[in-house]
């Protein structure tokens, strides 16, 4: 990478790491693109897509098997990455650290593991009220089959989490809580900290959803204690089809492994398999190599960068952003809790958020509108579904503002 850690800091603060992001721009001009949709997927920055060329140009082959050099060189770069996530999520160990396609087969590969050997009949997993599908519906499946059932931990009318009525649910029946460590239809960073203090307390483990924290938050999965971690690569500027998850070693090692194939096994004959320790345990098939390699370069990009400046950019970005929203007749923001991450979800008036989408892509202004695979926030609040801009390192005052010019328009064209 070309920039000191602190020159890169200094770009995020004068608005200048933009132009890191080659999708800002059409032959070498900025192209006006006011992307507000990075909580769906955040764009790549050109040293992210570089090492990917990089790695096909120059040393590309299958990985652990090889004899050969470049086969050596892969394998150093896939296992260098795993290496890169231990000291991003500061886990204990290498081994510790699992890749998957991203959260959402993380998620699956829990429950199929860790959350049937830890549930039956009657046994409760409790998740909360603002949950992505994505942690959802793998333990309801795995309720399905087990007997188990769900609880549902609520949230508050500004979008933060009940603690009181976590404690209160978190019964002796319970035997897993999954929890999201921010809430992508909200932007609420719920206390994960103390949330795995009080499951700990009635020897619950936890799992911790990351995907929309981690682009935002520095995590230390040692301090927060939790049992699992979980992140897809494509939220923090890295490719698609490559995620991570954490796990405490122990549990890890006990797990049962999850898919059958090539470089998971141990030995194999027709009368019995044995496998592979962990994590190649749980990594069976020709991984995602280059996504490996893009998500390193993604998360060296991020912690150049720094968090204590990405931070301080997403709080002031949020700030502002409820200050300008606020001041529109007929706005409502959904989700105020008092700490979240720069996402703005809101309803306006009495047009539909496909309409409101749809009016800003006119003005190159990139939003989601739906129900953000959240469909049981959007009941809780009573719409069908929202408007969200949810923001990134690349996004200024200046991109708000585009944002806020263009909902005054919209208005004007409806005669609000
Ligand atoms: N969990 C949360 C909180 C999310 O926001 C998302 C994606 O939006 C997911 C899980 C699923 O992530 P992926 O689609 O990368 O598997």
């Amino acid at each position: 990478m070309s920039h000191t850690n602190n020159s890169l800091t200094h770009r995020l603060k004068d608005g200048a790491l933009r132009r890191d992001f080659p999708i800002f721009r059409t032959n070498s001009r900025d192209n006006g693109l006011i992307y507000l949709d990075s909580g769906a997927s955040a764009q790549k920055p050109h040293s992210v897509l570089t090492s990917i060329q990089d790695f096909y140009d120059s040393a590309y082959a299958n990985i652990h098997r090889g004899v050969y050099q470049l086969s050596e060189e892969a394998t150093l770069r896939y296992e260098g990455g795993r290496e890169r996530v231990r000291r991003f999520l500061n886990a204990r160990r290498v081994e510790e650290i699992v890749f998957v396609r991203g959260t959402t087969e993380a998620i699956n590969l829990l429950a199929s593991t860790f959350g049937r050997s830890k549930v039956g009949p009657g046994d409760e997993i409790l998740i909360t009220h603002m949950e992505h599908h994505s942690n959802i519906v793998p333990w309801q499946m795995l309720c399905q089959s087990t007997g188990a059932h769900l609880v549902v931990v609520p949230i508050t009318d500004d979008g933060a989490l009940d603690l009181e009525e976590f404690e209160r649910l978190l019964g002796p029946r319970t035997k897993l809580v999954s929890v999201a460590h921010v809430s992508n239809a909200l932007g609420t960073i719920n206390p994960v900290k103390e949330i795995v203090r009080l499951a700990h307390d009635k020897g619950v483990p936890v799992v911790i959803d990351g995907a929309q924290a981690v682009p935002h938050l520095p995590v230390d999965v040692q301090d927060l204690d939790c049992d699992f971690y979980v992140f897809s690569g494509h939220k923090i500027y890295g490719p698609t089809g490559i995620g991570a998850l954490y796990g405490k070693a122990g549990h890890l090692a006990a797990m049962p492994p999850y898919q059958g194939g090539g470089d998971m096994i141990e030995s194999v004959t027709f009368d019995k398999t044995t496998y592979a320790p962990v994590p190649a345990r749980f990594e069976a098939g020709t991984p995602n190599i280059a996504g490996v390699v893009g998500l390193t370069a993604a998360l060296d990009y991020v912690d150049a960068v720094g968090f204590e400046a990405i931070q301080e950019h997403g709080e002031d970005l949020l700030e502002h952003g409820t200050r300008l929203l606020e001041e529109i007749p007929g706005l409502r923001i959904v989700g105020t809790a008092a700490r979240k991450v720069p996402v703005f979800s809101f309803v306006l008036d009495d047009i539909h958020p496909h309409d409101v989408g749809t009016f800003l892509a006119g003005a190159n202004v990139a939003v989601r509108a739906g129900h953000h695979c959240a469909q049981p926030v959007m009941e809780r609040f009573g719409v069908p579904a929202t408007t969200r801009a949810s923001l990134g390192i690349y996004n200024t005052r200046e991109d708000l503002q585009a944002l806020v010019d263009a909902i005054l328009q919209l208005r004007r064209f409806f005669g609000k």
